[in-house]
């Protein structure tokens, strides 16, 4: 893949680079995909699992749901395009994620800003009393239960609910006051997290996509780099790096 000099020269001289992230730059460390030409919801329709009356109605089924994709993530790994954009705090001065991955990647892979708009899977809390609950949550007839007897649930935004107030709000200030905005592995549909895209061409970024495919903001965007994530974003590193 050709890597543009105005790429290069544009993410040296940025004062702030934020990488927008979506399923898609996990696709290749084996975690599906949603929407694309190898998305899950060709096969079932998240949106009638991820939502809170479902999670009400049915428990259990939510949880073999989530546990069955919790079990693939931490089998996974960050691949190179995590493992680049991490690396790239070493030579930009300041490198900000934002991710719609619940995946805990790029944390893994070891960026250290990183804004997590739709949750982690890692995490749990008590629809009750609000407790929160990692990894040590004990499961009776296939339902997690809270001390005080209340139903635990993965910290994940489901449809319909809020984004965190706090992961958003500096995002938004993120978006708005950066230099260059990647936008990686995203079909850039799901909102709130889709105005971000906005918020940054409406301030002074310059908008590069890296995409398998053309999406919803390719025609808005300064550069679109059609491939893997776990190839062009080693390429741009490379070349940041000489
Ligand atoms: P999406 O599934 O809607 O779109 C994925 C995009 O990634 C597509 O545009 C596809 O063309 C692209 N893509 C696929 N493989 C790629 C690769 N190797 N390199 C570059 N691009 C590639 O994902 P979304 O836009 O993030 O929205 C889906 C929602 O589902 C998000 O809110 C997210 O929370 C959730 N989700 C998360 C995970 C995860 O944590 N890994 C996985 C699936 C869904």
């Amino acid at each position: 893949m050709k890597i543009s000099d105005e790429t290069i020269d544009r993410v040296k001289s940025a004062g702030s680079v934020v990488f927008f992230s979506g399923a898609g730059i996990s696709a290749e460390s084996g975690i599906p995909i949603f929407r694309g030409k190898d998305g899950i919801w060709n096969k079932l329709k998240p949106e009638e699992l991820a939502n809170f009356d479902a999670f009400l109605r049915n428990p259990q089924m939510v949880w073999e749901w989530y546990e069955h994709r919790k079990k693939i993530i931490l089998e996974s790994k960050p691949n190179s395009a995590h493992l680049a954009i991490a690396e790239m705090q070493n030579f930009i001065s300041n490198v900000i994620v934002i991710t719609q991955n619940i995946d805990n990647l790029h944390k893994r892979a070891g960026s250290k800003i990183v804004y997590e708009l739709h949750g982690n899977i890692e995490r749990n809390y008590c629809i009750k009393c609000h407790t929160m609950y990692n990894r040590e949550i004990e499961f009776i007839d296939g339902i997690p239960k809270c001390k005080c007897g209340g139903l635990i649930r993965p910290d994940i935004v489901w449809f319909g609910e809020f984004l965190p107030q706090d992961q958003f709000n500096a995002s938004e200030k993120a978006s708005g006051e950066c230099d260059v905005f990647f936008i990686i592995g995203t079909s850039a549909v799901v909102y709130p997290a889709a105005s971000l895209i906005y918020t940054a061409k409406a301030g002074k970024a310059y908008l590069i996509e890296v995409n398998i495919e053309s999406t919803e903001i390719s025609h808005i965007v300064n550069e679109s780099y059609f491939g893997q994530a776990g190839e062009v974003l080693p390429e741009i590193l490379e070349k940041i790096k000489n």
